[in-house]
């Protein structure tokens, strides 16, 4: 005891016991609480981070710090704090955790000092006839500046999809050429708010520390204006603001929004470098940017002095991230905005029935925006029965002349499905038998252009067979629609319509995304037909009509979520039409028309359809009634994957009748995953149901880290949003 060495404890980046004490040799400063120190471990290097220098009973033989990376706290205390919630929270270790929350520059350990700002960045387009033939990207490069008319910064065209390697290489070229950007750059006003929208904007301004908002505003409603005005009041006030959008939502057309009403806004997304990355996050933190407009991982920017948080879509499972650290960004910004005691909006019109309960339960504030901005009215349904119907590409009679009566009065029009590729499965004509891959559980997909199968799970392509590999029969037929089949039937039907598919075949980048969204922002009547990647918060102005090729198979799924989702999507898809003065319409096809649940979408909208659907759940006590976890297990060899949740289980109902006050655990499975083989591996599942959290999360806990064998991997996914 006569040692008087500092001990501190620090977290380092793996997993198990990811927290050890380390001692401070005399010629080092004692670092602060959050810093960045390079520590040995095992037989390597790794960069931690310090969280306690006060440790109670320090281990007795210590390794020494080599080195301290910080004088300033590379992880603010309140982000610390986070963390540590998260590591009880998710189950997941500390030293994990804050890999996670850092940027991956600052955690291989590059200097965190802010760069003096990048020379002049603004792109004009000189001469548009120096490009390549045939060279897609650099005419789609061309096709977007044209459009938009000005110049554009790196950074959005960046955000659009162009790298800058190309933009340069573009200026060697004489197609581009950068300037200083104008001193000030057009701003917009306000707009003047509608009554609804305005009893929004006071409701939000006059918050007082923290408080969730649940903004409800029907598609086209103007959340976005909801969003910038309440921002205004915090921003006068010298405070920052901090709004999460879905991935696909990052347009420069949204950004635009933000940074021409207000300027000074910088952005995280997935096309930003590591360096870029953390100058963002150096300039949030040093107060420079005061709106910071970014994906899920924006969850974790420290900022200076951050006033309000904005999530929009709030609903969008992207804030989920579904591996590693399973983290909802949704969930976090309100631990966020308790901890800094601000307020916090979520936005959408189609909340997650989680939203929707706290907000009855008056734990968020709900406000509602039921009239369309600037005079537009809401869409209206109409079903389509398939019943006995012969169908054209998987269009019915019906739906083609109300098609053709769009097109013919100038309307857009999209059509919807939820497959890409040319038909989801390839079935012999005489036994039926099905084209399956060889390592999962699934049908193969049929694509065209090039001609093969498709796993869309685990991605294997094959060529397609010649003939039936049980009967040998030589007639193979593509069964089901894709988006490819749709778009072929389509070009017969309507061939001198424009049309656009645009799925995650289409647009592998922003880029071709834009280019595609521009042409048909134009608005000459065209067709759309496409994924779920149309309904998300484009505003397509002269849509009309919104056709859904066929709804059923959402509303049947096993996965307990997948009718919430499949309303959502709906709901967003038609709210694609009729955003400006012309009416929507929007039919739906399906073999069930009175399905009750798209009944009740159909008559009383979302909030009809939620509030039943909120029921139901609680009624059969799943979430968001009850909590809820997921552990996942898998392995080549079945057996050990099983045998390890059976493990759990057995460990979890232990620990129930240990513990005081856990009454109310209801544990199901070990059952196979509903895709039980994916990628050679066999995969089981075990949900863990609990009457509270904290029976929840001491269930939980009492696992531990338990051993496992090298070749399973498994998961603890709380609040899971797939049982997938
Ligand atoms: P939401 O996000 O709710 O679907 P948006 O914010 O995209 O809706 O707004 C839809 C359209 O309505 C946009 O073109 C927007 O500029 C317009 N808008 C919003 N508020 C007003 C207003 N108060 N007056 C006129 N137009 C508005
Ligand atoms: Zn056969
Ligand atoms: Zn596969």
């Amino acid at each position: 005891m006569a040692d008087t060495k500092q001990v501190i404890q620090v977290a380092v980046p793996r997993p198990l016991h990811s927290v050890y004490d380390y001692h401070i040799e005399a010629e080092h400063p004692v670092p602060q609480v959050g810093a960045r120190l390079l520590v040995p471990f095992g037989r390597s290097e790794v960069i931690g981070i310090c969280i306690s220098t006060e440790v109670a009973n320090p281990h007795t033989s210590t390794k020494a710090v080599i080195e301290v990376l910080d004088t300033e706290a590379a992880i603010a205390p309140e982000l610390l704090a986070l963390a540590q919630w998260m590591q009880h929270y998710y189950h997941y270790p500390l030293g994990e955790v804050l890999a996670t929350v850092l940027p991956s520059a600052a955690r291989k350990g590059t200097v965190l000092e802010i760069k003096p700002e990048a020379p002049p960045d603004l792109w004009h387009l000189t001469n548009a006839n120096l490009i390549s033939p045939r060279a897609k990207t650099q005419q789609a490069v061309v096709d977007h500046l044209a459009r938009v008319g000005d110049a554009q910064s790196g950074e959005a065209l960046e955000a659009a999809g162009f790298n800058r390697s190309m933009l340069r290489k573009l200026e060697g070229m004489g197609v581009l050429i950068r300037r200083a950007a104008p001193t000030q750059r057009q701003m917009t006003g306000p707009l003047a708010p509608s009554d609804e929208q305005q009893v929004a904007i006071n409701g939000i301004n006059a918050a007082v520390g923290f408080n969730v908002f649940l903004l409800e505003g029907v598609t086209g409603s103007g959340k976005t204006e909801v969003y910038l005005q309440s921002m205004a009041a915090v921003l006068g006030a010298g405070k920052q603001v901090l709004v999460l959008v879905p991935e696909i939502a990052l347009t420069p057309q949204t950004l635009d929004r933000f940074e021409s009403r207000f300027g000074g806004t910088g952005m995280v997304h997935s096309g930003l470098g590591e360096g870029q990355r953390l100058q963002t996050w150096l300039r949030c933190r040093a107060g420079e940017i005061k709106v910071l407009i970014g994906t899920r991982s924006a969850v974790f920017t420290p900022f200076k002095n951050l006033g309000l948080i904005i999530v929009d879509e709030e609903h969008d499972s992207s804030y989920k991230q579904q591996e590693g650290l399973r983290y909802s960004a949704r969930d976090l910004t309100v631990k966020r905005a308790q901890q800094l005691d601000i307020p916090l909006v979520l936005g959408s019109a189609t909340p997650s029935l989680e939203s929707f309960y706290n907000a009855k339960r008056e734990r968020y504030r709900h406000i509602l925006l039921t009239q369309r901005a600037g005079g537009a009215t809401m869409p209206r349904y109409q079903t389509i029965d398939l019943r006995g119907q012969s169908l054209r590409s998987g269009l019915s009679d019906t739906l083609i002349r109300v098609i053709h009566s769009h097109l013919e009065a100038n309307g857009q029009v999209l059509v919807y499905l939820n497959r890409r590729g040319f038909a989801p499965t390839l079935v012999c004509k005489a036994c039926g038998w099905q084209n399956v891959c060889s390592d999962c559980d699934a049908r193969l997909t049929l694509h065209r252009q090039p001609e093969q199968l498709i796993c869309h799970h685990c991605n294997l392509r094959f060529a397609l067979p010649k003939q039936c590999e049980k009967c040998g029969h030589h007639d193979l037929l593509p069964v089901g629609m894709g988006t490819q089949r749709a778009e072929e039937g389509l070009a017969e039907l309507f061939p001198d319509i424009p049309l656009y598919r645009i799925d995650r075949d289409t647009t592998r980048s922003n880029a071709q995304l834009n280019s595609q969204l521009e042409k048909i922002q134009v608005g000459d009547p065209c067709i759309m037909v496409g994924t779920q990647m149309l309904a998300k918060g484009h505003h397509f102005p002269q849509v009309t009509l919104v056709a859904v090729i066929n709804a059923d198979a959402g509303f049947l799924s096993p996965d307990f979520r997948a009718p919430e989702r499949t309303a959502q999507l709906i709901v967003q898809v038609a709210g694609r039409a009729g955003r400006a003065e012309k009416q929507g319409e929007v039919w739906i096809q399906s073999y069930q028309p009175e399905n009750p649940l798209l009944q009740r979408l159909i008559s009383q909208g979302y909030r009809g359809f939620a509030e039943a659907e909120l029921t139901s759940r609680i009624q059969a006590g799943l979430p968001p009634a009850q909590p809820m976890a997921m552990l996942r297990a898998e392995s080549i060899d079945p057996a050990l994957a099983r045998d390890f949740l059976s493990h759990c289980k057995a460990s979890f109902e232990s620990a129930a009748k240990s513990l005081h006050n856990v009454t109310g655990l209801d544990i199901l499975g070990p059952i196979p995953a509903p895709m039980a083989r994916l990628a050679k591996r066999t995969r089981f599942q075990l949900v863990v149901l609990a009457a509270t959290r904290p029976e929840l999360h001491r269930v939980l806990a009492s696992l531990g880290r338990p051993k496992t064998h090298h070749s399973l991997r498994w998961s603890i996914d709380v609040d899971p949003y797939d049982a997938m």
